[in-house]
């Protein structure tokens, strides 16, 4: 192998790569907000100047979204901050999008988890963690909120200790909370940095107290200081120090406190991703590892996305680059269709933005044009027959028959699916005799999928309950095909193919898929299935 190329190595080496995790209603949209302020990609949070009433995130593209007042889609930003190229991917909190977020997990090489302070850790909050473990991600925590009457941070952290089996190591501590919320006590640096709270705007007016001693201290806040600390001898007396290592093992994080709406603790975190979040790492490609600082180019598509603007009838691929280096124009190998491919002018993403991009290394996420030819899991290389692995899909458990109000809508009806399909906001199952039926992980996904039909595509179309419960993807034992031959012609009526044509058994019943997979025992009947 040559040696690395200088100029990607340093580059690879400034990239940071994350996603914000959180339940519902946590503070990720606020804080993303706030870091895109911090990092100087946005001037004001939240808002178009002048349209204070239809204020709406920054980081929510979509009518539905708006409407709706949860992120559906997973938007990726870009953004310098310290010499570093910052790409934070935003992720539906929603449970019902979560297929959609654990992919975006498989894209990011560290994750902000977000608390609040006063629900400690809740239901989402569990199953996001149990994915980013899967890849020993490394989480800053972010217990937000405290401006509000919270629960004493002694006993949330516990409860993340207790429940996420996470070591916490406290890097700022808050002082006072609700009303009395004055800010945070950094640890690290034995310092407390003031500055007016503003909801909206940065401001730069700040003051920086040095010591946990200094009487200016208990000048300030006479109120707060001794319970401050106490509980900070508490938390140095009993816990471990921060160990970077060990929070890049993922079983380490150091956590930060703070008010997302106020700005508090905001800096604290931006400072943790550029200082200790990881540069891109190797990659399991299937047949090998794949280095971030190899020359020739290399990524996989996590994300596709119809339509997310609507002046533009398109499609964007979301694609991880894991190697080498994009420029424009450049061609590709298609792994899957085994052909090459052009990359004419890729994206690059700022909330509702979008740029043309022109550099990308390992850890940036460009958008690529697509009209089809790229699905959910594509590997694109220069050449190397390689396969990313992980991208999960998973057996829906909700399912709808869907068929046109106006049957001469019927091809604009499976266009419309084919893409959504394509685009991970729903799974699309057809058998022989022309049905379709929808299935998903949340009941919420019908509801944006019948939306966008009839907005996007122009469908009205009559969703009905289906006799179909559960479905599983087939695999079968390599007998010449006689085997997969003698099941569809047995079990035809349960049959169908996904999106991507893949053979699934729909289910009518728990005990139909027992029966069934008792009857047929060397047939795998499989709950997830893994792109790559
Ligand atoms: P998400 O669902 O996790 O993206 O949460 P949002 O950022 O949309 O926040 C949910 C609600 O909590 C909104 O009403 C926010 O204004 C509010 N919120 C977010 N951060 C804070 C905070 O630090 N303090 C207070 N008091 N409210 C907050």
């Amino acid at each position: 192998m040559t040696s690395p190329n200088p100029a990607l190595v340093r580059d690879v080496a400034d990239r940071r790569t994350f996603a914000i995790i959180s339940h519902p209603d946590a503070g990720k949209t606020t804080l993303t907000e706030k870091l895109l302020l911090f990092g100087g990609a946005i001037q004001l949070a939240g808002a178009v100047k002048g349209r204070k009433a239809a204020r709406h995130a920054t980081s929510d593209w979509m009518e539905v979204e708006k409407q709706r007042g949860i992120s559906v889609t997973s938007s990726v930003m870009q953004f310098n901050y310290k010499g570093k190229v910052i790409n934070l991917l935003d992720t539906p909190g929603h449970q019902d999008f979560s297929e959609d977020t654990y992919r975006v997990l498989t894209a990011v090489d560290a994750a902000v988890m977000v608390i609040d302070a006063a629900k400690g850790v809740e239901a989402q909050t569990i199953k996001l963690l149990e994915i980013c473990r899967l890849r020993n991600t490394p989480i800053i925590t972010f217990i937000n909120k405290m401006d509000r009457e919270v629960r004493d941070p002694l006993d949330v952290l516990d409860e993340i200790e207790d429940v996420l089996q996470l070591s916490c190591v406290p890097i700022t501590w808050p002082i006072g909370m609700g009303k009395n919320f004055r800010g945070v006590f950094s640890l690290l640096n034995d310092e407390l940095v003031r500055f007016r709270p503003g909801e909206d705007h940065l401001t730069h007016e700040t003051e920086v107290i040095r010591g946990l001693d200094n009487p200016k201290l208990d000048e300030l806040f006479p109120m707060e200081m001794k319970d401050v600390r106490d509980a900070i001898s508490l938390v140095k007396g009993a816990g471990e120090p921060f160990s970077l290592e060990r929070y890049l093992a993922g079983d380490q994080s150091p956590v930060f406190f703070g008010s997302g709406i106020n700005n508090f603790g905001v800096e604290d975190v931006l400072e943790a991703l550029v200082n200790w979040a990881p540069s891109p790492r190797p990659r399991d490609a299937g047949t090998r590892m794949v280095q971030p600082t190899e020359s020739p180019f290399t990524g996989f598509v996590f994300k596709i996305q119809a339509n997310m603007d609507p002046r533009h009838r398109d499609r964007i691929a979301f694609f991880r680059v894991c190697s080498g280096r994009y420029t424009p124009g450049m061609k590709v190998f298609h792994v899957r269709e085994g052909k090459e491919m052009k990359i004419p002018n890729a994206l690059t993403f700022m909330a509702q933005e979008r740029k043309r991009m022109d550099d990308a290394v390992a850890g940036d996420i460009i958008g690529i044009y697509n009209h089809g030819q790229l699905h959910i899991g594509d590997t694109l290389t220069e050449g190397e027959k390689l396969g990313f692995v992980g991208i999960p899909f998973f057996a829906p458990e909700l399912f709808r028959s869907v068929r046109c109000k106006d049957p001469f809508k019927e091809k604009q009806l499976r266009q419309g699916l084919q893409e959504l399909g394509e685009e991970g906001a729903i799974q699309v199952f057809t058998d022989d005799i022309g049905h379709i039926y929808l299935g998903a992980v949340g009941v919420l996904q019908f509801e944006i999928v019948a939306q966008r039909l009839a907005n996007e595509y122009r469908v009205d179309a009559i969703y009905e309950p289906t006799e179909v419960s559960t479905a599983r993807w087939l695999l079968f034992p390599d007998d010449k095909g006689k085997t997969k031959e003698e099941f569809c012609n047995e079990q035809a009526a349960r049959l169908a193919v996904d999106a991507d044509g893949n053979l699934v058994y729909l289910a009518t019943s728990v005990y139909n898929l027992q029966t069934t997979q008792k009857h047929w025992e060397n047939v795998k009947f499989l709950t997830t299935r893994e792109m790559g």
